[in-house]
């Protein structure tokens, strides 16, 4: 009698049912099937591994079935790969155990689980991992517009960040576990609609991210030179979708950036730093070939409130600030605190930390002589009011005319700015609005508009026609669950509690519907003629990337425009 194997330091050891012979015999055992063989992964079954036999056999024997043809589609494959695993694993089983592997299969509640997650960024990725932690049986299929996975880790993080997109490695393994399946060039809302998921999954998670911006809806924000901080950011890491933006940086040598968090201080470094340092990191060779011959050297980061409230971090500004050779000028005038700053300081670390170190920043260097030093004016106390149109080069911008600030508390205590009344321009060729993303909603989905987020409780998305129930099946991750704030890793915690609803609600409620998951998936983007990029695909263009990178000294050079990418993947 076969014992079932219900916990192990890996993944279980892998069986192999053949059917002619009728006993069961061993494919390879192993730790990390991915790494070791890239085909045992597609034949693992997803039930509990049964054992007859004491010792596997040496990984070098492994009797894995021929590859699949070259000349196979994407979709071939992934339908193959499903098919194989269910005819050779769950047919096979099912004869050679007959009605008590049944019996299993039919009473295991999560064994049939389709679970789709709409979005490969970090919230996409955690959100898989813990599906196919916590349920063993489940399938869990990731669809991305792109036909590259991991959302902002490949198109948001700086390029001179290097060390922050190593957990790319840990999406990667998720994403080769053989119960999950990339579809990339796969868009919610226009190859498929969220009811057409909603009716071949069992569980569909939306983590499409935001990608949109927030307007600042004053005069001239549609002037040539205005771009939002998200399309510059794209266009340097080569998203397929601004890869063709052209920032204007050769006509002037000053730029603004609204806004003082994180991102603004990524693109105001990208703009200062060195073409020469950049070389060596993964950024787009078009951005790097503009900013090699940019004239920018002046940057204005311009806050409505005080440095206090600086949104940014300390690690980030501090390597702003450690930029080689550069200027930074902070009016003494605007170090100044007030007892709320005070207060505000003591009850916020990061807060204090930072002025420290605008405080330290501000009498640190002074200007040097030499011509074309860059330089970093932390602008506070200003907020937008118009920008102005260029005289010379109709409908292109020529400069932000500010009106200046000062600090109130409102009843909640916080310290906002308000206008004084009092006016300053600062002339420039080019702004980018660091003022935050926003989520885009989609057909048939609840969504706050005034929050940019999709309304939700612990991830279960709330009905807006319902009476606020919560929609059967469809939960929420990400930054369309809370808005674009947090790191990496904050996603990963918000998809544990994501994952802990859905888990509290198939236990509630036995999932005992038949879901047609990936195959039906995998038909219906055949009908619709949608050509889909598979985790092998994307492995290929990760490959033609790196190799190119290497011969230029770069970690990869991306691929940036879609013909570019979808190429590769038909190689
Ligand atoms: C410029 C920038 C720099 C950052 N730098 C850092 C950093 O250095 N360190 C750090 O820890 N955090 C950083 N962050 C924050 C981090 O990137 C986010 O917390 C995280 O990426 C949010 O994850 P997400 O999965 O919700 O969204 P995203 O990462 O945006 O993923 C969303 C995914 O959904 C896909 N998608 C969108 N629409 C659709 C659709 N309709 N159909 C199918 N797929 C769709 C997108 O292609 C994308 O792959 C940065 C953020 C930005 C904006």
């Amino acid at each position: 009698m076969p014992s079932y194997i219900s916990k192990c330091a890996g993944p279980p050891p892998l069986v192999f049912f053949s059917s002619a012979s009728i006993v069961p015999s061993f494919l390879p055992f192993r730790f990390s099937c991915n790494t070791l063989c890239c085909w045992c992964h597609s034949f693992r079954p997803s039930l509990p591994s049964v054992s007859t036999s004491p010792t596997p056999p040496p990984l070098s024997k492994c009797a894995a079935p021929p590859p699949l043809s070259d000349s196979s589609s994407a979709a071939d494959h992934v339908v193959q790969r499903h098919h194989r695993r269910s005819t050779l694993s769950l047919h096979s089983a099912m004869s050679i155990f007959g009605g008590m592997i049944a019996r299993k299969f039919s009473s295991a509640t999560t064994r049939s689980l389709h679970v789709c997650v709409v979005g490969s960024g970090p919230a996409g990725f955690y959100t898989a991992e813990k599906m196919l932690k916590a349920h063993k049986g489940a399938e869990v299929d990731i669809i991305d517009r792109l036909p590259t996975p991991f959302g902002l880790v490949r198109s948001g993080v700086a390029p001179d960040h290097p060390e922050t997109k190593i957990v790319i490695n840990q999406f990667s393994r998720v994403a080769h576990n053989e119960r999950c399946s990339f579809f990339g060039n796969v868009t919610l809302g226009s190859s498929i609609s969220l009811s057409e998921l909603r009716q071949i999954y069992h569980v569909v998670v939306l983590a499409y991210g935001a990608e949109s911006d927030r307007v600042l809806g004053i005069p001239g924000e549609e002037l040539k030179g205005v771009h939002s901080a998200r399309e510059f950011v794209w266009w340097y890491n080569g998203h397929p979708d601004f890869s063709n933006l052209t920032p204007d940086l050769k006509s002037t040598d000053t730029a603004i950036v609204l806004g003082q968090g994180n991102v603004a201080l990524d693109v105001a470094r990208i703009l200062l730093r060195s073409p020469k340092e950049l070389s060596t990191t993964d950024i787009a060779n078009h951005a790097l070939t503009a900013l090699s011959e940019s004239s920018i050297r002046k940057v204005y980061l311009v806050g409505r409130r005080g440095p206090v409230q600086a949104a940014c971090t300390a690690k980030e500004l501090r390597e702003i600030l450690a930029i080689k050779d550069l200027y930074v000028n902070i009016k003494e005038a605007d170090l100044v605190k007030t007892s709320s700053d005070e207060e505000e300081m003591k009850n916020n670390r990061i807060r204090k930390r930072v002025f420290e170190l605008l405080s330290k920043a501000s009498t640190s260097r002074s200007p040097s002589q030499s011509s074309g030093q860059r330089e970093l004016h932390f602008t506070f106390f200003r907020k937008p009011d118009k920008f102005l149109e260029s005289y010379d080069k109709s409908g292109y911008v020529d400069g932000v005319h500010f009106e200046k600030t000062t600090l109130k508390e409102n009843d909640s205590g916080n310290q906002i700015a308000i206008g004084t009344g009092e006016y300053e321009d600062i002339k420039c060729g080019l702004v980018l609005k660091s003022i935050g993303y926003k989520s885009i909603p989609i057909d048939g989905l609840p969504f706050d508009q005034s929050k940019g987020v999709v309304p939700n409780i612990k991830g279960r998305v709330i009905s807006s026609s319902n009476g606020g129930e919560n929609e059967d099946g469809l939960y929420v991750c990400g930054w369309l669950k809370r808005g674009p704030t947090g790191i990496i890793a904050t996603n990963l915690y918000d998809a544990e509690e994501t994952v802990a609803s859905i888990s509290e609600d198939i236990e509630k409620k036995e999932v005992t519907s038949q879901k047609a998951g990936r195959e039906g998936l995998v038909h219906l983007l055949e009908n619709k003629k949608i050509k889909f990029v598979t985790f092998g695909d994307w492995e290929k263009i990760d490959f033609e990337e790196k190799k190119v990178g290497s011969l230029k000294g770069k970690p990869r050079e991306k691929l940036a425009t879609w013909n570019d990418l979808l190429e590769v993947t038909t190689k």
